[in-house]
């Protein structure tokens, strides 16, 4: 019964993505006449293990992935979110393509939400069924900051395993690596990986950005120039704003699904930032002081230390979505008492009665 409904959500979610399944997807050849069961609990907020979900094909444009060591216990899965994904405001564009992951958790319901420039995806892993949508994206910096998609996958479990933190008006995405071609420079492979497959003491600087060259976190649409700074270096921010398929696929992302609140991991500046595009943004300054107070990290309006164009969180003002940048205080450590709190925290304020950031 479980697999006939999650084949009936599948086909029913292919069908309504039509424009957006990959190509090599098989669609079936008559559509189903069935009228789609109404999701009853416990399936509308179940967290869903890899083996309740149907086998899908791997998309053809996943075949220049390197070899994926990590991830191949487990078959890929197709989401079926048709009746879990909120739906966009009228104005959005379409919602980004959600037809199929190679990157597996035992836990939530997984997505590509797109690929990479090196062929690999951007897995969102989404647990609750809320109206209101927060975002949590390690790894923008790939394996150079290989240390904030471990704390990604680390709350990915918490969350998985402790359903009850969430709470009922909030859905949590986790994207925990949004360069997954800079995590494989530097862990050797995709999905997840643990500290003793990076050679923290060796120069990562390479695991910064994508399989073009280019920093992902200087390729949005504010401010934005050809040469991006990193300290004093000139960097590579891609040949116009969104030119990259990573940033592409997250800003798709993100408009259609309004979230309430976006972090960014980073590191290692030990702090939180607000953000805005050129002028701060007071909800995003608000969200900073509301993480970085529970987390306990110095929280500042937003970085100064050298120029940064391009960055993501500032582009999210601009949609008026409140996004901060968290800094984990070294490249190695993972900060989990404190991201733990501060995620806690924004959590929190969406409950009702909760004060919203
Ligand atoms: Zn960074």
């Amino acid at each position: 019964m479980v697999n006939k409904f999650w084949r009936l959500l599948v086909t029913l979610a292919a069908l309504g993505l039509g424009g957006c399944v990959s190509s090599g997807q098989p669609l079936p050849t008559q559509a189903p006449t069935a009228v789609l069961p109404t999701p009853v609990s416990p399936t509308a907020n179940a967290v869903l293990s890899a083996a309740d979900l149907p086998a899908s094909p791997t998309p053809a444009n996943m075949a220049p992935a390197a070899p994926t060591t990590a991830v191949t216990q487990a078959p890929p899965v197709v989401l079926a979110t048709a009746a879990a994904l909120p739906s966009p405001p009228p104005d959005a564009p379409p919602a980004p393509s959600a037809t199929a992951a190679s990157d597996v958790s035992a836990d939530g319901r997984a997505a590509a939400i797109g690929f990479s420039a090196g062929g690999r995806p951007l897995t969102a892993y989404q647990l609750g069924g809320g109206p209101n949508q927060i975002v949590l994206v390690g790894g923008m910096h790939g394996g150079y900051e290989w240390n904030t998609v471990l704390l990604a996958y680390r709350l990915l479990d918490y969350f998985a395993e402790n359903p009850d933190k969430i709470p009922e008006t909030v859905t949590l995405h986790i994207i925990p690596a949004a360069n997954p071609d800079g995590q494989f420079v530097v862990a050797g492979r995709d999905g997840r990986f643990a500290p003793t497959d990076v050679d923290a003491a060796a120069d990562n600087f390479s695991g910064r950005f994508n399989s073009n060259g280019v920093d992902l976190n200087r390729n949005w649409d504010c401010q934005w120039q050809t040469a991006g700074m990193w300290r004093d270096q000139e960097i590579d921010a891609g040949e116009f704003p969104f030119s990259e398929p990573e940033t592409a696929a997250l800003r798709d992302f993100f408009l259609a699904l309004q979230p309430t609140a976006v972090v960014f991991w980073h590191s290692a500046a030990n702090g939180v930032y607000g953000a805005g595009c050129p002028d701060l943004y007071q909800s995003a300054y608000a969200l900073a002081q509301l993480y970085g107070t529970a987390a306990g990290y110095p929280v500042y309006e937003s970085f100064d230390s050298y120029a940064v164009t391009g960055d993501a969180s500032d582009w999210l003002a601009l949609q008026n979505i409140p996004a901060i940048t968290v800094e984990l205080e070294t490249h190695e450590s993972l900060d989990w008492e404190k991201n733990l709190a501060g995620v806690t925290a924004v959590l929190k304020s969406q409950q009702p009665g909760g004060v919203a950031p």
